[in-house]
Parts: C-alpha cells; structure tokens; sequence
C-alpha cells in the first residue's frame, strides 16, 4: 500500500516538493531536521505512507512505529546521543500538541529534558 496525500505537508517532503534537510532514508521510511529545533538534536521520522497519527498506523498493524523506533535509535547514535539518552514523542491529537497530521516521531536530544514535559 502506499499512500500519499497532496494536501498534507509530509507527504510533500517526501515527495521531494518541500526541501528538508534529510538525514536518513529508508525504504519505508524518511528522516529530516525539524525547521524549528526544540533541542541540539530534533529529527523527524517519518513513513513515506501517510498516516495520521501513530495510533492509526498501530491500528493498521503498518509494523511502522516499530521501524520509526529502529529508525531513531540509528540516528540517535549517529548524532552521538544514544548513550547520554534522548526522547522520541509521538504527539497524537491537537491537545497533545499535534500540529502535522501524518505520522511522525520526534527525536530530541543533546540537553537534559524534564519530565513530566510542559
Ligand atoms: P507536531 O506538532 O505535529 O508534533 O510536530 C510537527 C513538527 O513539524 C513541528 O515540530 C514543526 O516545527 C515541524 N515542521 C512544520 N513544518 C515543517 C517544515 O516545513 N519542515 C520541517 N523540516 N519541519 C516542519
Ligand atoms: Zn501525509
């Protein structure tokens, strides 16, 4: 299945229409710098699938968070984060800050974080 949507900003990154800084592709997936970086290291990862949020894709058993996840901890040490620890958010739903509505993990690191976050 593939899936793209011509209204939805991912999707058009993916698509090499909107330039990203992209740091990792993959067959499934992609994964670019997020253009307001809330930490030394934020990254975005995405499917090239367009999916809403990470629960329709758990749903759809897409086994995508699970490649999002590995995705992650790959970049994660290639940016040298993997030992010192980093967060990655999956924020589903406007009131937990979703503002992109196709798929995507936040990958944040390279300070110390709070928790519970803001
Ligand atoms: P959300 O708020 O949906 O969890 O995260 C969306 C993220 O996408 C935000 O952190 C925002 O800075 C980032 N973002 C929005 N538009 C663009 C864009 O055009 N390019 C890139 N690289 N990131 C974007
Ligand atoms: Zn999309």
């Amino acid at each position: 299945m593939s899936v793209s949507r011509p209204d939805c900003l991912f999707c058009r990154i993916v698509a090499g229409e909107v330039p990203a800084d992209v740091v990792r592709e993959g067959e499934r997936v992609v994964a670019f710098r997020d253009v307001n970086p809330q930490a030394p290291t934020h990254v975005l990862v995405i499917p090239r699938d367009h999916y809403p949020d990470a629960a329709a894709a758990g749903a759809a058993r897409s086994g995508l968070l699970d490649e999002i996840v590995r995705e992650a901890g790959e970049i994660a040490r290639a940016e040298g984060i993997a030992e010192t620890g980093y967060r990655l958010v999956f924020n589903t739903g406007s009131a937990a800050g979703q503002t992109v509505f196709h798929l995507h993990g936040h990958l944040l690191g390279g300070r110390g974080m709070e928790w519970p976050p803001g």
